[in-house]
């Protein structure tokens, strides 16, 4: 039985980001104590506890401002009711100037061994621009007291397609990351979120349009940068020295099992079951403090979304989908059940047969939305 991923959403941080959508406020001693009780809360409450679990990720967020009594207190609760491998990859999201190195080797000793580390980009008017709290100088000395507090797993989020950012700054950023060699790169697309004060600036004139062709040539710029530095390209967004993929974001792939807990974190059975807690960090910490399911949507999948998924997800992985696996899976075959698309993906090069695999090209990758639409 494929081994279950965990994962619980710190929705907290200290300032808010320009272009931030996810499900966060600002940090409250108060109410983030009142939270890691309502996590612990329904952790403990779980029926989802039949599946052994080698991956547990705190995303958020900044779950790296959770004191480590609070992270120890989660842990502990997660320990106390999971099957947990042995050797569990355990991912904590950290922001630059959030952490010192005591509380570093602190997050170490509970077992954290992997950081996922928002730098998004080494330029200071950038990093303004974008709302975040940090500069790029503690960017670099929060990344030296992760290695020098023993951290050998460190992801770097980088954001690409900055309103106004040239080719040549990301040029630099990107030499400036290669330069660090963290064993793990995550690279976004910047996305403009409606009802977000970028969004607001954007269309007010205050800072230009992305230019959504320009983040193309960025990405792909990258991708030669990286690979010529030894790292692999193994997600549309995601690269890594060898062996140093993220065991946790694989799980969300391939259709493994994975359990959420906190404030809209989703959930999957790993067959047919979907489900999602409220967004809201107050509502879902006053549903459990009442005794309530923080649950607000389920979805029961059918066949047909459950291969769907399992196409547009596993393409995501640049090694793509194994065709033989598919009809052993499902006992249909994905050339006949997507036949024309596929020859059509296939004519205008983004995507590519080798062997049993069907999977993207590197133009594929830069397209993706346009292939995945195909399965939805
Ligand atoms: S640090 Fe991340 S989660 Fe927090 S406001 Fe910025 S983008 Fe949003």
């Amino acid at each position: 039985m494929t081994a279950a991923g965990l994962y619980v959403h710190i929705p907290f941080c200290s300032s808010r980001c320009s272009y931030c959508d996810f499900a966060t406020g600002l940090y409250q001693t108060g109410l983030a104590e009142r939270y890691v009780r309502a996590v612990v809360t329904e952790i403990r409450s779980s029926h989802h506890t039949d599946r052994n679990v080698d991956t547990i990720y705190f995303g958020g967020g900044t779950p790296s401002l959770l004191s480590p009594s609070q992270l120890d207190r989660i842990l502990f609760a997660l320990h106390d009711r999971f099957e947990i491998d042995n050797s569990p990859e355990i991912t904590l999201e950290i922001n630059p100037g959030s952490v010192n190195s005591e509380k570093l080797r602190e997050f170490q000793r509970l077992g954290v061994n992997r950081a996922s580390f928002g730098a998004q980009t080494f330029e200071d008017a950038e990093l303004a621009k974008l709302g975040r709290s940090h500069t790029a100088a503690d960017t670099l000395k929060t990344f030296a007291e992760l290695r020098s507090s023993g951290f050998d797993n460190v992801s770097f989020d980088l954001i690409a397609g900055l309103p106004g950012q040239t080719l040549a700054r990301w040029q630099r950023n990107i030499d400036v990351a290669l330069e660090l060699q963290p064993e793990h790169l995550s690279f976004y697309l910047l996305e403009v979120h409606s009802g977000t004060p970028l969004a607001e600036h954007i269309r007010r004139g205050i800072q230009p349009v992305p230019d959504d062709d320009l983040a193309g040539v960025m990405y792909e710029w990258m991708l030669e940068r990286a690979s010529a530095a030894g790292y692999e390209h193994y997600e549309i967004s995601n690269l890594c020295r060898p062996g140093f993929h993220s065991r946790h974001n694989v799980k969300y792939w391939t259709g493994a099992p994975y359990y959420g807990f906190g404030c809209s974190a989703h959930s999957y059975d790993g067959y047919t079951h979907r489900w999602s807690n409220h967004r809201d960090v107050l509502k879902y910490v006053e549903l459990i403090e009442a005794g309530a399911s923080p649950v607000v949507d389920e979805q029961q999948l059918s066949e047909v979304d459950v291969r769907a998924e399992a196409v547009f997800l596993g393409m995501r992985l640049m090694q793509g989908i194994d065709i033989r696996l598919y009809r052993e899976s499902f006992g249909v075959d994905l050339r006949a059940e997507h036949g024309e698309d596929l020859d059509r993906f296939c004519k205008a090069g983004l995507i590519e047969f080798a062997g049993d695999q069907i999977r993207l090209t590197r133009t594929g990758a830069l397209l993706s939305n346009e292939v995945f639409s195909a399965f939805v």
